[in-house]
C-alpha cells in the first residue's frame, strides 16, 4: 500500500499546520490555570526535563547497546540513521506529554488531590481491585493505541503520522519520534491522574510506564535479541522484528504494544518470520 500524499497549503501542509497549533495551544493552556499559571510553566519545565532526559539518554544507552549486541534486522546500513532528527521528534513528542502532565503535577504541588497515590491506605480500595483495575485500563489504552494507529494511516489522517515513517530502519531514538497531534491521541491518558477517582498506585503506574518505554526503545533499535524475541510474545507483547516490519512495509502489524490487536484483526502477516519480512521489505 502506497502511503497516502497529505494536502498541501503553501508550503506547510494543513497536517503540519495543525501539528504547530496543538503546540502553541498546549502551550497557551497554562494561562488558563485558575490558581496559579505560575505554577502550572515551572511545572512544565520540570515535567520535560523529567520526560525527556531519560527517553534521551535511555535511546543513547540503547543504540549503543544495539551497535554491540542482537542481530540487524534489516542488513548493514547503506548510510547513518538520522538520528538527530528521530531525536528531535522524540523530544518534541516528550513536550506534549509534559505540557499534560504539568496539570496533575500542578495540583498535587498546590496541595489537591490527584488520582496518584503511593500509599493505597485509607483510600477504601483493595490492591487486588487497583491492580485489575489498572491493568484492564492498559489493554482498553492498548486497543485504542491500536486503532489511532489505523486511524493514522487512512489518507485523511496519515499526514500526522508520516514523520514516524521517514524512518525505514529506526534506531532507539525514533521510539517516541511522532507529531504533535499523534502526541496528544498518545498521551491524553495522562489526563486521568487529575482525577481523584480514578486511583493510580504509583509503583506499579511508574512500573507500567517504565517498561513501556523500554519495550519502545526495543521495538525501534533495529536489532533482534532471540531471547527477548522468544520471550516477549509469551505475554502478548510485539518484538523488535514485529515492529520493524510496521516501518519496512507500513501497512500492517499496527499494534503498539501487544500484538493481540493485529491478531484479532488480521493486520499480522502471517506465513514467516516477522525478521525476514522486514529484510525483504528493506529499502537497498
Ligand atoms: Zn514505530
Ligand atoms: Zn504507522
Amino acid at each position: 500500500m502506497r502511503a497516502p500524499s497529505p494536502a498541501h497549503a503553501g508550503r506547510w501542509t494543513i497536517h503540519e499546520i495543525i501539528d504547530a497549533a496543538v503546540l502553541v495551544a498546549l502551550t497557551a493552556a497554562g494561562l488558563l490555570h485558575r490558581e496559579s499559571p505560575g505554577t502550572w510553566y515551572s511545572s512544565l519545565v520540570v515535567s520535560f526535563a523529567v520526560l525527556a532526559v531519560p527517553v534521551l539518554s535511555g535511546a543513547a544507552i540503547v543504540t549503543w547497546l544495539s551497535g554491540r549486541f542482537g542481530t540487524r534486522i534489516q542488513g548493514q546500513r547503506s548510510k547513518p540513521a538520522p538520528m538527530a532528527r528521530e531525536a528531535f521528534e522524540s523530544a518534541r513528542a516528550m513536550y506534549v506529554a509534559a505540557c499534560l502532565a504539568a496539570w496533575p503535577l500542578t495540583a498535587w504541588r498546590l496541595g489537591h488531590p490527584t488520582g496518584l497515590v503511593w500509599d493505597l491506605d485509607g483510600h477504601g480500595v483493595s490492591m487486588t481491585r487497583v491492580v485489575v483495575q489498572t491493568l484492564v485500563g492498559v489493554v482498553v489504552i492498548d486497543a485504542w493505541l491500536y486503532w489511532k494507529h489505523r486511524l493514522l494511516h487512512t489518507r485523511l489522517l496519515f499526514g500526522f503520522h508520516k514523520s514516524h515513517h521517514v524512518f525505514r530502519d529506526p534506531t532507539a531514538f525514533a521510539g517516541f519520534a511522532v507529531a504533535p497531534v499523534e502526541a496528544l491521541l498518545t498521551f491524553w491518558p495522562i489526563l486521568f491522574l487529575c482525577m481523584p477517582e480514578a486511583l493510580h498506585w504509583a509503583p506499579l503506574y511508574f512500573g507500567l510506564v517504565v517498561g513501556f518505554v523500554n519495550l519502545n526503545f526495543y521495538l525501534h533499535c533495529g536489532v533482534t535479541l532471540s531471547w527477548v524475541e522468544k520471550t516477549l510474545p509469551r505475554v502478548f507483547l510485539n518484538t523488535s522484528a514485529f515492529h520493524n516490519v510496521h516501518h519496512a512495509r507500513a501497512n500492517t502489524h499496527f499494534g503498539e504494544a501487544l500484538y493481540l490487536w493485529d491478531v484479532l484483526c488480521g493486520t499480522r502477516i502471517t506465513g514467516q518470520p516477522a525478521q525476514e519480512t522486514a529484510a525483504e521489505s528493506a529499502p537497498v
